[in-house]
């Protein structure tokens, strides 16, 4: 019986790996990735391992390594969660390291509570290695202090896009001292605009676009929440930082600038998906 490792990437310099991750991929014996993970971090990965992008799919259920081999080559569409789940079951009941990377944290939007009831019911052991998840990534690369005690008081790490069951936002939870650290935003700015003002957050708020934090195509553009509906979109993977810590000079920033008390606003706002 193996092991599964759920192994956060970071957010794509692979100097940013956690020591434990890069050990672990220097002795992976069969690793699945998402599209996420980057080329310098893939390169980590032991030369003899089998290295299986679930990011891709194949078109049917995969169950033994034959097939899983096979169907490597063949290009597709995206895995759905139960196949991956079943994959990974699959391989940690036969090989001794099994790696499961995902982007980032793999607890932080990677869908790794599926994955770990999967291998808890099928009593398959593992292992959760965390990573830089992209939001800090983000961060660092825009030098934004995300919980600058002059402007914040907490972080909410959020999307919009939540898939099929999608949770709408919490807007309860926002206030004029939290950063929002938007993940998944979309290419639609404009309809990011407009739910961050529906949500109740002044026009004038600065926002931050990072596009491939941490990696050599890295791009920053400071906005505001305003403005961002017409900003020319950055190509993916991008995260807003949302929030008075995201100027460029917190200090000129006083507490006036939030034009009206959320939690009041919230009762007249119409909800969102
Ligand atoms: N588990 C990942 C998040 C997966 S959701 C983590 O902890 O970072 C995918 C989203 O993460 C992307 O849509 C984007 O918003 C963000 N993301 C991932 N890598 C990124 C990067 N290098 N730069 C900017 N955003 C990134």
């Amino acid at each position: 019986m193996g092991k599964v490792y759920l192994v956060g990437a970071g957010p794509g310099d692979p100097e940013l790996l956690t020591v434990k991750a890069a050990r672990l991929l220097a002795r992976a014996e069969i690793v699945f990735h998402d599209s996420l993970v980057s080329p310098g971090v893939l390169r980590l990965i032991a030369r003899d391992a089998e290295v299986i992008n679930v990011g891709k799919r194949c078109g049917r259920k995969l169950l033994t390594q034959e097939e899983i081999n096979s169907l490597l080559v063949a290009a597709g569409k995206l895995l759905t969660q139960e196949e991956i789940n079943s994959l990974l079951v699959a391989a940690g009941t036969k090989q001794e390291v099994v790696i499961r990377l995902k982007g980032g944290d793999p607890l932080i939007f990677g869908r790794a509570g599926e994955e770990i009831e999967a291998l808890r019911n099928a009593g398959v052991d593992f292992e959760i290695v965390p990573g830089i998840t992209a939001a800090l990534g983000a961060a660092a690369a825009a030098g934004i202090s995300l919980t600058d005690r002059r402007a914040a008081s907490q972080i909410v790490f959020s999307t919009f896009s939540r898939g099929a069951q999608s949770t709408a936002m919490d807007w309860g939870a926002i206030t004029s001292t939290t950063t929002l650290a938007l993940y998944m935003p979309g290419p639609d700015y404009a309809e990011v605009a407009y739910r961050l003002r529906e949500g109740g957050l002044p026009g004038d708020l600065p926002c931050a676009i990072v596009s491939n934090a941490s990696g050599p195509q890295q791009q920053i553009r400071r906005t505001t929440v305003a403005e961002l509906a017409h900003e020319e979109k950055l190509p993916a993977p991008a995260l807003m930082i949302v929030g008075r810590v995201a100027a460029q000079r917190v200090q000129e920033i006083s507490k006036a600038f939030w034009r009206s008390d959320v939690k009041g606003h919230e009762a007249h706002r119409p909800a969102v998906s």
